[in-house]
């Protein structure tokens, strides 16, 4: 079983026939019998490390199986040892920051724009007492101190799809550990670990479950990171639940189909956007040595006003999230990045004619109709000199 169409369909499933079920059950309780109190209360510490002598998981906030599942799942197509899930992909940012960073008593955070609005938000405030040095991905060697606990990139980057080279920044970051949010690409696209980053991120809320209706995230790792990720998730209180961890697991099944069809729509999209008058550039990642396809979000900058194109479509959502079953359209300077500051968010390559789409799985050209029909009725087309200088003036 190494192909990962069979290993989304088989992953975290090893014991079901042993249960003698076919789905994976849901295991709602809250608390477990604990009929050997003694070993129960030793099992409080061992189910950070992921394995405990007694049977029971105590309480759901230290292990649920339903969420462990999932887990192992997860970590078979990350390439890691294993991962460890939580309720939100913020939360696992969080989790991220606080075992590298205010576990280890190394404050200090190298991060590369653009990041997701909430994660440059999060190392920008101060609130988990660390501070952050933003710098491009080839000048990260330069940033490191020897306080420095955790370099950040995201590849593909929210909103715009910039590429960072994994392996450079690694090397750079030398013996400081590397948190790679590999939301945008999934385990399906590109596998990080392998390219030697310490922390796998995924919001599982995007392609993971990949139907709009779950929160999580979730980091794959190393056993090792993963027993203080599990401490910080025991102490916090970060936990998934239940019924999210099953609808992730769910998700995973269909996660290769979903990310094909999906990118297939998307590459034909971009290339009718490149070409579309009303469109000023388009960015659409290219297959690397990194990446094994390109993907299913698609970046571009309009001509006209990005606000009133998303007021026209008629099919495509107009909302925030991605990596769902519809076509998901947002504003990124408006919306998911408004708390990242004007000058900064432009100089990491974010005008403010940037508009985010998710490609879901609709027929393509439903989707192009849409997308054309609101393109042509608001942007300035650059055939028409009228047009020009009605946009120029509003400016
Ligand atoms: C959405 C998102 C997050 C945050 O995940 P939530 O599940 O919304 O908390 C983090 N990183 C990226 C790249 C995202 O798109």
């Amino acid at each position: 079983m190494t192909r990962i169409e069979t290993i989304a369909v088989h992953g975290g499933r090893d014991d079901l026939a042993e249960l003698g079920v076919h789905a994976p059950p849901i295991d709602l309780s809250t608390t477990y019998p604990v009929p050997d109190q003694a070993l129960g209360g030793e099992a409080l510490g061992e189910w950070a490390t992921g394995t405990a002598r007694a049977a029971s998981p105590v309480y759901a906030r230290l292990h649920n199986p339903t969420v462990a599942r999932f887990e192992q799942a997860l970590a078979a197509l990350e390439h890691t040892e294993t991962s460890v899930a939580f309720g939100s992909g913020m939360a696992a940012v969080t989790a991220v920051v606080q075992a590298a960073c205010v576990m280890a008593g190394k404050p200090h955070v190298v991060a590369v724009r653009p990041l997701y609005g909430g994660t440059d938000h999060l190392l920008s405030s101060g609130l988990l007492g660390v501070t952050t040095t933003y710098v491009e991905a080839g000048l990260v060697s330069s940033a490191i101190r020897p306080d420095t606990g955790l370099v950040v990139v995201e590849t593909p980057a929210n909103p715009n799809l910039d590429l960072v080279d994994i392996e450079h920044v690694v090397r750079q970051a030398g013996s400081v550990p590397v948190m790679v949010d590999n939301t945008f690409a999934t385990p399906i696209l590109q596998n990080p670990a392998l390219h030697g980053a310490s922390y796998v991120l995924h919001s599982g809320t995007k392609y993971l479950g990949g139907h709009g209706d779950v929160l999580g995230g979730v980091v794959a790792c190393s056993e090792e990171r993963a027993a203080a990720l599990r401490q910080v998730r025991i102490i916090t209180g970060a936990v998934l639940h239940p019924l999210g961890g099953y609808l992730l697991h769910r998700g995973l099944a269909t996660l290769p189909l979903r990310v094909e069809a999906a990118s297939r729509s998307a590459a034909l999209l971009a290339l009718r956007l490149a070409e579309h008058d009303a469109v000023e550039f388009v960015r659409y990642p290219s297959t690397s040595r990194q990446m094994r396809g390109t993907g299913a979000m698609i970046a571009f900058g309009v001509h006209g006003d990005p606000v009133e194109v998303v007021r026209r479509l008629k099919l495509i959502t107009p909302a925030v999230s991605l990596g769902s079953v519809d076509t998901l359209i947002e504003h990124p300077s408006a919306l998911t990045h408004r708390l990242v500051p004007d000058e900064e968010l432009r100089a990491s390559g974010v005008p403010d004619n940037l508009l985010r789409i998710s490609v879901g799985l609709e027929h393509v050209e439903d989707i192009w109709e849409d997308l054309n029909a609101a393109l042509c009725d608001v942007a300035y087309v650059k055939s028409s000199p009228t047009d020009f200088l009605v946009m120029a003036a509003t400016r």
